[in-house]
């Protein structure tokens, strides 16, 4: 009997693990995992800072799924520009879209359009090489002595890290040598994490705080005073502890600082000449459960502002989408309407499906959710699905010619080998010409014309 066909847009950690529930599931099918980039694994290989390979070791696992028989990769095809949605619904049994929340969420204050100000998804997706900012990095003003992180969540502390780092320490990272040679002639000297409540409600974890403690070089700036002696949920026990080791250490003026500012929000970015130049704060207060303003105003220099305060996802071709919520609307995983319809065939895991939360295995038990929606659905009905060989003429019909797996193990084995000749594990291609010139020297079909 033919096999249930069935698209995964997306191959970061939701449409891989999606892809796992749907072969685990005994159900014959069939998976083609699409993917705009011609690179599978999405934050995993694009957010997850490089200097926690352990973490990134996740790949391995994912990986395997990616090599199952059952399995293909479709990299290098941007659903909802290349390939509509809608055509993807008439070629599939099911789709499930897995495009992640990568848009970084505005402060929405005057100054937020000055030069020198970006969001944490920009700055972290160049130190990460992906393909969209290779050359964002000669907009980040990294000359500037004070930076300024607004959140209060990992991300922020991973850009904080990443700023204070010496370029010894992140020299065995898999950053492109272009990312580490412009961290390594930063002049930042001083780095401001500012975060609206207090180090009780801050959403970093204490494994990443703790690891500021092995940073000799670095001080770190906690006023001790903030810190409540202690707290019944044990995560927030733990952070305390880190703020209060952190606060108690005794290091000697390191070379770059790291200030953490509770109970401060910005209320404005000023501007110097067209660039950002400082950040006006508001001190704010917990008044029965709620944080509220003060009035008391402070100024921070900052050469550069970074914000880190969530993430919305990007609307995909015509797939329903809640413009406020930044995702798309859903039961179960079944794609829904405005009106609470659902839109048949169609699904939603990770990200996309409930906003940026939780760790990378959070997603494993939000897409097996999914998987149940869509096995239920199927029950019953004879696959319709189109074979591997038509959906590869309907795309080459309209000039798209995907990156193979083979194409993105080329892409793999080029990028090992380059971090070989420099004595690191690895070394990021970041540009889109040379991923696609890699990716089409072994794959079977030339790439892509990147004119
Ligand atoms: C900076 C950062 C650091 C993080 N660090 C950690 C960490 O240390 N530990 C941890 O547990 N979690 C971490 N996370 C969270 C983790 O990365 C997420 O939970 C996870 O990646 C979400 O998975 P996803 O599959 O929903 O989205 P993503 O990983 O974003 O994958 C989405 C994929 O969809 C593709 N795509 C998007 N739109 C389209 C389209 N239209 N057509 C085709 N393909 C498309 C993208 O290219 C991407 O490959 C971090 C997140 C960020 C942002």
């Amino acid at each position: 009997m033919t096999p249930y066909r069935v698209a995964v847009v997306g191959s970061g950690p939701a449409g891989v693990y999606a892809t796992e529930a749907l072969i685990r599931s005994g159900v014959d099918v069939s998976v083609d995992i699409y993917d705009r980039l011609p690179t599978p694994y999405g934050l995993v290989r694009y957010g997850v800072a490089p200097d926690h390979p352990r973490i990134k070791s996740i790949i391995v696992a994912l990986r395997k799924v990616l090599e199952r028989d059952q399995v293909r990769f479709l990299g290098d095809v941007h659903v909802g520009v290349d390939v509509t949605t809608e055509q993807l619904g008439q070629l599939y049994d099911a789709v499930v879209f897995a495009t992640g929340a990568s848009v970084g969420r505005r402060l929405s204050i005057p100054g937020e359009d000055l030069a020198g100000v970006c969001s944490a998804t920009d700055f972290v997706a160049w130190y990460s090489g992906h393909p969209d900012h290779a050359r964002a990095g000669e907009s980040f003003p990294l000359q500037a002595e004070s930076v300024v992180v607004i959140g209060a969540g990992n991300v922020a502390l991973d850009v904080a890290r990443l700023l204070v780092k010496s370029a010894e320490d992140l020299a065995g990272t898999d950053m492109p040598p272009h990312v580490l040679d412009r961290l390594a002639r930063s002049g930042v000297r001083d780095v401001h994490l500012v975060c609206r409540r207090g180090p009780e409600h801050a959403k970093f974890t204490a494994k990443e705080l703790r690891e500021l403690l092995e940073l000799d070089d670095v001080t770190t700036e906690i006023d001790a005073d903030l810190l409540p002696a202690g707290s019944e949920d044990p995560l927030t026990a733990a952070n305390l502890k880190a703020f209060a080791d952190l606060a108690a250490r005794e290091s000697a003026p390191g070379r770059r600082t790291l200030h953490f500012h509770f109970w401060s929000r910005p209320v404005e970015l000023l501007d110097a000449g067209g660039a950002v130049a400082a950040v006006r704060l508001e001190k704010t207060q917990d008044v029965g459960g709620t944080v509220v303003a003060t009035g008391e105003l402070t100024e921070l220099k900052a050469g550069m502002v970074v914000r880190s305060v969530g993430y919305y996802s990007m609307q995909i071709g015509t797939l329903p989408f809640d413009e406020d919520l930044g995702r798309v609307p859903h039961d179960a995983g079944r794609v829904l309407y405005p009106d609470g319809r659902a839109l048949d065939g169609h699904y939603v895991a990770g990200w996309v499906k409930r906003g940026p939360s939780g760790v990378v295995g959070t997603n494993r038990a939000c897409a097996a959710d999914t998987v149940v929606s869509i096995l239920a659905d199927l029950e019953g009905r004879p696959p319709r699905g189109a074979g591997p060989e038509e959906v590869d003429k309907v795309l080459a019909e309209h000039g798209i010619r995907p990156v193979t797996y083979d194409g993105w193990l080329s892409i793999d084995s080029e990028e090992l080998s380059r971090g070989q000749g420099l004595g690191r594990a690895r070394t990021k291609i970041p540009d889109w010409e040379t991923l696609r010139r890699v990716a089409a020297a072994d794959a079977e079909q030339p790439g892509r014309d990147t004119a």
